[in-house]
């Protein structure tokens, strides 16, 4: 037997629809891809919405806290510090190979 939907309560039936009216596209999730796309459309003058269903935008890229514990930023910025630096390194080494093999 197959299951009944849940129907939508009026409160969000009536947000659901008045977004419909006012908006040319709806972006759903708040993810970086949601927001850049939006963000884009906003820019081209396109009347834009964007529905995340979490409490804050950012979806699997968002930092946040664990277990109520704070980790101090300064391991997140020593984190990209160091992945700049080896990236930088890598830059470096393919450069020389390029002007090695050229010569
Ligand atoms: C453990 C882990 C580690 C990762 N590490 C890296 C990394 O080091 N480097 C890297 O480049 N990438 C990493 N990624 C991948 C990266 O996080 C994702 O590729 C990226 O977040 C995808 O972005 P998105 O906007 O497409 O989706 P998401 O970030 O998933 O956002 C989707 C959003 O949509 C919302 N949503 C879903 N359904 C609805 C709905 N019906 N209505 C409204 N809102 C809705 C969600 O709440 C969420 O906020 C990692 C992913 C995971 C899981």
């Amino acid at each position: 037997m197959a299951a009944k939907k849940k129907a939508a309560a009026p409160a969000e039936k009536a947000a659901a629809k008045k977004a419909r009216n006012s908006a040319d596209v709806i972006v759903l999730g708040g993810g970086h891809n949601g927001l850049v796309a939006a963000a884009y459309l906003a820019r081209a003058g396109i009347k834009t919405i964007l529905l995340e269903a979490r409490g804050e935008l950012g979806g699997m890229a968002l930092t946040a806290e664990a277990f109520d514990q704070e980790i101090p930023k300064g391991y997140i910025y020593a984190a990209m510090a160091f992945s700049l630096a080896v990236e930088a390194l890598n830059i470096r080494a393919r450069a020389k190979r390029k002007a090695q093999k050229s010569s």
